[in-house]
């Protein structure tokens, strides 16, 4: 059935994604980087704009950067310069930005995703590196401050193809990138403190009556959380709809705009058009040698990059059989997941250790605030614990007494658990002392259950627990489940 009013809308939507590299001073001086110190405190000439000052190159920053690049299987520049980006604001002493423009450090490379469990590749068209300019602040009355302490911070500029097509997609994108750049050291990636932000472009592909139209781009600027790059996203998709459904318009030549995102109002209003890349005077910055990399150190990199959370959730899910919504608990802390490793390298039962680290582990973690790995206990101890509950010689329970024991005290699990008393008894003539005990307890409800064989598979659950109680949770739980079957058995005489 053709009909004349039928709609196919797909949002068409790169992003552009500022992160800030983890490095310990500025990008072209030695301030150090210091979130939330007192105003223009960190300060020098150099990022200052002071005339005569010259930059020098922090090598950390360009090392951090090529190992994002390479993580996002960019290629590397063996030839890459430092333009000036020129513009006046305030929070920009210098007039210009030091960034870089036609040979950037990376390009050409992909970012695998996951979205709805489907692998998703989006393009990377992008990486380079650039300075962080300062910022202008608004809250005295009457003026506008301006604090330069963050002026000149290390910033790994990404730019992506146009490959994803929703505000879920776009929002999952910002996620597992936040994941990645943790994982690789190269950001702190902390939102709070602004070191992602999200620059979104966006239009629409529709086709209506067999026509095809694409709305004009919109950029949305400076976005700084999950959230409300989600949101922008989503707003632009409606409004851009509804503004091609009232006007017709569409992409042409010059009609690409920037907006800004109201957090309040969650909507997306017109800034300043848009500028294109000559208006910025890109010209080399005469203050900077340019840079070659030497294939072996970039090789070198490439070598200690460590497995990546896609990967290791996919083996962790495969390996220690947890549930794929389980993963990220597991893989997202590098330093937990390797200790994971490291407990089951140790001889340790996978599947029990990865129980072990998503429950009691996870749990003691939590309360203080840290994580698995920074609870600081041994891989040897973690398997050996999980191989007393593997082997049969404590239950779940007792291993969570003995993991609250082990955070206090360095004896081995055996140790503690001897000590605790919460080794299972396979003492045979113990543990039938106590079937009998329970048999005893409830002769009523024991008769009744023979007489009436369909309540006989309740009546064993019940005793089961109740031998265990008796016991302290300490009694072996197969040779109990035995132990009872024998004596209904014996009770029935066998003819049931
Ligand atoms: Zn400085
Ligand atoms: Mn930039």
């Amino acid at each position: 059935m053709t009909n004349a009013t039928e709609l196919t809308v797909e949002p068409i939507i790169g992003l552009e994604i500022h992160v800030q590299l983890a490095t310990r001073t500025k990008m072209f001086c030695g301030c150090p980087l210091e979130f939330g110190a007192p105003p223009n405190t960190r300060v020098c000439p150099v990022c200052l704009g002071l005339p005569g000052a010259l930059p020098v190159i922090n090598r950390q920053a360009v090392e951090l950067a090529v190992r994002a690049a390479l993580v996002l299987n960019c290629r590397i520049a063996t030839f890459t310069k430092w333009d000036r980006k020129n513009y006046y604001y305030p929070d920009l002493p210098k007039n210009y930005q030091i960034s870089q423009y036609d040979l950037p450090i990376s390009s050409d490379g992909y970012f695998e995703l996951t979205c709805d469990g489907q692998p998703r590749r989006v393009g990377i068209i992008r990486a380079h590196l650039e300075e962080d300019a300062g910022k202008n602040v608004h809250d005295f009355p009457g003026y506008t401050g301006v604090d330069l302490n963050r002026a000149g911070t290390p910033l790994l500029e990404i730019v992506t193809q146009p490959d994803l097509h929703s505000a879920d997609e776009a929002r999952e994108f910002a996620v597992q990138l936040q994941r990645l750049v943790r994982y690789l050291g190269v950001s702190e990636a902390n939102m709070q403190e602004g070191h992602m932000r999200f620059e979104p472009n966006i239009n629409l592909r529709i086709i209506s009556g067999g026509q095809e139209f694409r709305t004009p781009i919109v950029e949305v600027k400076n976005l700084n959380s999950f959230r409300s790059l989600y949101l922008a996203v989503q707003y632009e998709i409606d409004r851009q709809l509804e503004q091609w459904r009232e006007t017709g318009e569409t992409a042409a030549m010059g009609n690409k705009s920037n907006r800004g995102w109201d957090d309040v109002k969650e909507i997306t209003l017109p800034q300043r058009e848009k500028e294109e890349a000559h208006d910025y005077r890109y010209f080399p910055d005469p203050d900077l040698v340019p840079m070659t990399f030497d294939p072996a150190w970039v090789g070198q990199l490439q070598s200690e990059m460590p497995e990546l959370p896609i990967r290791r959730t996919e083996r962790f899910v495969a390996e220690y059989r947890i549930p794929a919504q389980d993963a990220p608990a597991l893989v997202d802390d590098r330093r937990t997941a390797d200790l994971l490793d490291s407990a089951a390298a140790a001889g340790g039962d996978k599947v029990t250790l990865a129980k072990h680290f998503l429950s009691f582990w996870a749990k003691h973690a939590n309360e203080r605030a840290t994580t698995v790995a920074g609870l600081g206990i041994a891989p040897q101890r973690l398997a050996e614990l999980a191989n007393l509950v593997q082997a049969g010689k404590v239950n779940a329970t007792a291993a969570a007494q003995i993991a609250e024991a082990m955070l206090s005290s360095s004896d081995s699990p055996t140790a503690l658990a001897e000590r605790l008393g919460l080794l299972q008894s396979r003492d045979t003539d113990q543990i039938a002392a106590w079937v009998d005990q329970a048999l005893a307890a409830n002769a009523q409800a024991v008769q009744d259950a023979i007489a009436n064989p369909k309540k006989i598979k309740a009546a064993r659950g019940f005793l089961t627990g109740q031998v265990m109680k008796l016991s302290g949770g300490k009694a072996d739980p197969k040779i109990v489940g035995e132990l009872i079957e024998k004596k209904l058995a014996e009770k029935t005489g066998g003819n049931h």
